[in-house]
């Protein structure tokens, strides 16, 4: 016997249903029922984060909404409460408010702890949980890009809310010793301090990117700044001290970032952070929804040119 449509979903669109004849690409209307998601952040009108779930949404037929939703640093508790107050299903949490977030949640999962960050606010009826999604879509866009760190050195410039998710996938990764450079030293130490255990975690300043000499065994750079989305030039790095085998990742994405171009002008592998996008929106979509995300359509998004 069929069960029935639940609270958001689309009668033809239930598990087990016969599968509709096309993809919807186009949103329903908004209904009084649609459970309403989106993204806290500032800047977020550069974010893919709507188009790709509302895309999702449409494609399974689900009567949801993603809306990008800017809040400055001083509001980030207000914009907490109001996701309870306004019975949002969630928000994703993006730059630079990933740790302000933690103390206006009810919960954290084990994930979100280890990083001290959360990406992802679920609302369990009422009760807010804080996840970090970042760390396995880090990890999912390594594996999709064939990135081998298991027992190798990682380089991740930066030292904010993703680095710290980035630190948590490395170290799950067992990569053998992490450099974290940073603008401001002290957060840099902060940071190895945190994720001393499972890996030899040494900090450098920016300058240090200069050296060969940091960087001649390193399988991979990982630009954890929001160097990129400003449109600025990155800081000096010696590119070609890297082995030729070594990865750049940019976590921006959707632009040919100063950091991407250098790389590639030193005819390294260079990778924004389209692929860490999709997939931790794609984990963040089952939280909210509980229904598996259509990869292949989320995907079709972020390669479409905004
Ligand atoms: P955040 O918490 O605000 O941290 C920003 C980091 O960038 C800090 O380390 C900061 O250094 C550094 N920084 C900013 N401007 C700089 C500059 N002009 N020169 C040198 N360093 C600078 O931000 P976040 O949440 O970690 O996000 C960082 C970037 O990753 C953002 O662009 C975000 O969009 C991107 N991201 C992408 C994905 C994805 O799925 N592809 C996921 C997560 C994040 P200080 O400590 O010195 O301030």
């Amino acid at each position: 016997m069929l069960r029935p449509a639940q609270h958001g979903e689309r009668a033809g669109a239930r598990r087990g249903a016969a599968a509709p004849r096309r993809v919807m690409t186009r949103p329903p209307p908004i209904s009084g029922r649609t459970r309403v998601v989106g993204i806290i952040g500032d800047p977020v009108a550069h974010s893919r984060s709507p188009a790709m779930h509302n895309a999702a949404f449409a494609a399974l037929g689900l009567d949801w909404v993603y809306v990008p939703l800017p809040v400055e640093a001083l509001r980030v508790g207000d914009a907490v409460a109001a996701v309870r107050a306004l019975g949002m299903a969630g928000v994703n949490v993006t730059v630079p408010h990933k740790q302000a977030v933690l103390p206006h949640l009810d919960a954290l999962t084990a994930r979100a702890r280890a990083a001290g960050a959360v990406n992802t606010i679920v609302n369990r009826d009422g009760r807010l949980l804080g996840d970090n999604t970042d760390v396995a879509g880090f990890l999912a866009a390594l594996r999709h890009d064939q990135a081998r760190v298991r027992g190798r050195h990682v380089v991740v410039v930066g030292a904010g809310g993703s680095a710290r998710a980035v630190l948590v996938a490395l170290r799950a990764a067992r990569a053998a010793r992490i450099t974290v450079a940073n603008r401001t030293p002290a957060r840099a130490r902060a940071l190895a301090r945190r994720f001393r255990s499972g890996a030899t975690v040494v900090t450098v300043g920016l300058d240090g990117l200069r050296e060969p000499a940091h960087l001649a065994d390193v399988a991979l750079v990982v630009n954890a700044t929001s160097i990129g989305l400003q449109g600025a030039p990155f800081p000096p790095l010696a590119y070609g001290g890297t082995p030729r085998d070594c990865r750049f990742v940019d976590l921006v994405y959707g632009r040919d970032t100063d950091f991407l171009r250098r790389a590639r002008r030193a005819q390294r592998h260079a990778l924004d952070g389209s692929e860490m996008l999709l997939q931790q929106g794609a984990r963040a979509f089952t939280l909210w929804t509980g229904r598996r995300a259509p990869l292949r359509v989320m995907r079709a998004v972020l390669r479409r040119k905004s």
